[in-house]
C-alpha cells in the first residue's frame, strides 16, 4: 500500500499543471488527506486552533458523508475542504469515466456541506493525463510528505525533513487511524517550529 504513495520523480515533468508549491512570502500550507475521522481529525483541529493555523483537508467523500459534524467544524474553523475522490481510487488503475464519476460523487458530498471546492488531490498522487485533462479544478500535489502513515517511520527523520519546508511549501499529513500515532508526535513539533520562525499557516484557496 505504501509504495503507491511514492510519486515518481518524472511525474513532475509529465504533469506541469499540477500544483507542487505556492507562491508565498511567509506561509506554509498544511494539508490533511483521507479524513474526516472521529478523534483523529478532531485532535488535529484542536492542535491547529492552539496556534491559530489554517489548513486544507482533502476529504474522502465516504468519510465526509459519515462524519458531517466534523466536516462542519472544519469549515466553521476557517479551513478549506478539497476533494480526494469518493472512495479513494487509484487513477492509474481506474478508467477515466469511473474515476470522474467517483470524483463527482465526492464533489456532491462536499456540496452538501455548503462548500463549492475548487481543490482536488488525487489519491496516492496517481492520476492519468486523460483524467487531468477533464478537470477544471486545481490539482494540488505537495512538496513535503510526512510519511505519517508508515508504521515503521523514523519520526525524528520525518520531522527534520519537514522542517526544511520553505514559504509556499505544501506539507502532507493524514487524518487516518493508521497515521495517528506518528501524527501526534510530528504535528505539534512542526506547528511550534514554524510558528517560532514567524510563519503563518494558511489554507489553500
Ligand atoms: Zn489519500
Amino acid at each position: 500500500m505504501i509504495r503507491f504513495y511514492k510519486t515518481p520523480w518524472f511525474t513532475r515533468l509529465w504533469y506541469p499543471d499540477l500544483v507542487w508549491s505556492i507562491q508565498s512570502q511567509n506561509s506554509i500550507y498544511l494539508t490533511f488527506d483521507d479524513g474526516p475521522i472521529p478523534k483523529v481529525t478532531e485532535w488535529i483541529l484542536d492542535e491547529l486552533k492552539k496556534v491559530n493555523a489554517r489548513a486544507t483537508f482533502f476529504c474522502i467523500g465516504k468519510n465526509l458523508e459519515a462524519n458531517t459534524v466534523i466536516g462542519k467544524r472544519i469549515i466553521e474553523e476557517g479551513h478549506q475542504i478539497g476533494n480526494h475522490t469518493y472512495s479513494h481510487l487509484n487513477g492509474w488503475k481506474t478508467t477515466t469515466s469511473n474515476y470522474l464519476e467517483d470524483v463527482r460523487l465526492g464533489e456532491e458530498v462536499i456540496r452538501e456541506q455548503g462548500v463549492d471546492s475548487t481543490l482536488f488531490r488525487p489519491p496516492y498522487g496517481r492520476i492519468k493525463r486523460g483524467q487531468i485533462k477533464r478537470f477544471s479544478k486545481k490539482l494540488i500535489m505537495w512538496s513535503h510528505l510526512s510519511w505519517d502513515f508508515d508504521s515503521n517511520l523514523n519520526v525524528e527523520k520525518s520531522i527534520s525533513k519537514l522542517k526544511c519546508a520553505k514559504p509556499g511549501s505544501i506539507l502532507v499529513f493524514h487524518d487516518s487511524e493508521r497515521a495517528f500515532e506518528n501524527l501526534k508526535l510530528i504535528l505539534p513539533e512542526i506547528l511550534a517550529h514554524f510558528q517560532s520562525k514567524g510563519f503563518k499557516f494558511e489554507a489553500i484557496s
